[in-house]
């Protein structure tokens, strides 16, 4: 049976083969010093609650949140702080960020003993939440305890575990699914004792076969839980059409998942609530796919947030022979939606999914040419834009047409540049042009709202 899925979308080359069948390995720091930016979620940064000097351990709270959209922050090593300072991190910018250097010892700070799933209560479960700085790990960065305090008011029916992964050549959720099921399901068992009266969904892509089955064997007791295949095609673990695959309820760039009912969880969030509510442990580590055609040995790896991507990059294997840091492409994610990493000491944070080493020669040519309004890019777009026209209202600077083509529903997925016969660069314009109208309040009406109201 053919997967549920959404209209348009394409079907890039998605590289999984070379990580898939990797079990995740854990990586311990082989450089001293650890990064923590105090921004690592959509608010303002966190505040130092650490000075230079000053020992910290592993787990350790080392900065607050501040305001509700902000997040905790903690310490993934044992050692000293030397230095709180701007660093830069993935995309180019500096951020301020508390330097750690590493003891090597990993002395953890005592935690209490587990809670036991059947003693959950809504209250603890958010506050717990909040207490470990967990925040959307797919890439949102939107603090997961304001996300399930807001849809606390709304009428919530559905959960929906996002296991889908479209992303080419992450293959983190893949392993979890086979290796940890159990943190999955549990994760979203919490949450489903924060709203009691929704159904929870594991969404997976139809190629993760044994992953499905994996869970529908596991859940076959369970009347609560459902899995679900879905089509293998991008960007179908993006949240507007995850869920219209999975209930038909459609949302707009101006909504929440809780306006329509649901909420979304990404597997390592849901990992990482697993681990804070039952053994009390903040968020500290993440799984990150190190793969592409440049890398000499992909794999899934566990590690601790402060590491630097060079370090994890050299333990991977580094580059293949032959291969210099001229002739390759360095991404944070994917193809699809990652940043360039320019420079390799940045450090892995709550955020990094997956470090992908492409080859520049092994990148098609992209020289423009004139459109030849073949309607590919109409046909590809998930969210039914007409990326051709944006395109044009951008090149013209004209604004307020931008807006009224509703180009501020642009989420960025890229399936209009990949599929132009023309090569016109489409998505990277048109949501740079988002972006820049996003900072003005009085352009974006409502969708500045989103997370205000
Ligand atoms: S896909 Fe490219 S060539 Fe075709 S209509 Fe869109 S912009 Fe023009
Ligand atoms: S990048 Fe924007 S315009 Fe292009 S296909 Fe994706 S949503 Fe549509």
């Amino acid at each position: 049976m053919a997967g549920l899925t959404f209209y348009g979308g394409i079907h890039p080359y998605d590289g999984k083969e070379l990580s898939r069948d990797c079990a995740v390995q854990t990586l311990f720091p082989e450089n001293g010093e650890m990064v923590f930016p105090l921004v690592q979620h959509i608010g303002r940064p966190s505040i130092p609650i650490v000075n230079i000097g000053d020992r910290v351990r592993t787990g350790q709270l080392i900065a607050v949140a501040e305001g509700e959209l902000s997040a905790n922050l903690h310490s993934s090593v044992s050692g000293r702080v030397v230095a709180i300072e701007p660093r830069r991190v993935v995309g180019g910018g500096w951020i301020p960020s508390i330097v750690i250097d590493n003891d090597g010892l990993y002395l953890e700070v005592v935690y209490p003993e587990n809670r036991r799933l059947e003693t959950l209560n809504k209250e603890t479960v958010l506050r717990t939440i909040q207490a470990a700085g967990i925040v959307g790990m797919g890439g949102s960065g939107i603090p997961t305890q304001y996300k399930l305090q807001n849809a606390g008011t709304a009428d919530i029916d559905t959960v929906i575990a996002n296991c889908v992964e479209c992303e080419p050549y992450l293959t983190s959720d893949y392993r979890r699914i086979l290796e940890n099921p159990w943190k999955i399901i549990n994760g979203l068992m919490i949450m489903l004792t924060v709203f009691p009266r929704a159904r929870g969904f594991i969404a997976v892509s139809e190629n993760n076969v044994e992953g499905y089955h994996l869970l529908r064997d596991l859940l076959k007791d369970n009347d609560r839980i459902y899995v679900k295949r879905l089509r293998n095609k991008y960007p179908q673990g993006s949240e507007r059409q995850l869920i219209y695959a999975l209930t038909g309820r459609t949302l707009n760039a101006k909504m929440l998942p809780y306006d329509i009912g649901c909420v979304v969880q990404n597997t390592d969030t849901l990992v990482a609530i697993n681990q804070a509510v039952i053994m009390h442990e903040p968020l500290i580590t993440r799984i990150v796919t190190v793969s592409g055609d440049g890398v000499r040995e992909p794999g899934n790896f566990r590690v601790r947030i402060g590491m630097s991507c060079r370090d994890i990059l050299e333990q991977a294997g580094g580059l293949k022979p032959g291969l210099t840091r001229r002739s390759v492409l360095i991404l944070d994610e994917g193809p699809m939606m990652g940043s360039v990493i320019d420079d390799l000491d940045v450090p892995v944070t709550k955020l990094t999914s997956g470090i992908i080493v492409m080859v520049k020669d092994n990148i098609p040519y992209q020289e423009e040419t004139p459109c030849t309004r073949c309607g590919r890019c109409v046909d590809a777009c998930p969210n039914n834009l007409n990326p051709l026209v944006l395109e044009k209202d951008v090149t013209k600077g004209n604004d307020q047409k931008f807006i009224d083509h509703n180009g501020l529903e642009c989420c960025g997925c890229g399936c209009c540049s990949y599929i132009c016969p023309s090569k016109i660069q489409l998505s990277a314009r048109i949501y740079a042009k988002k972006r820049a109208i996003m900072q003005d309040p009085a352009m974006a009406g409502d969708y500045a709202r989103r997370f205000t109201r």
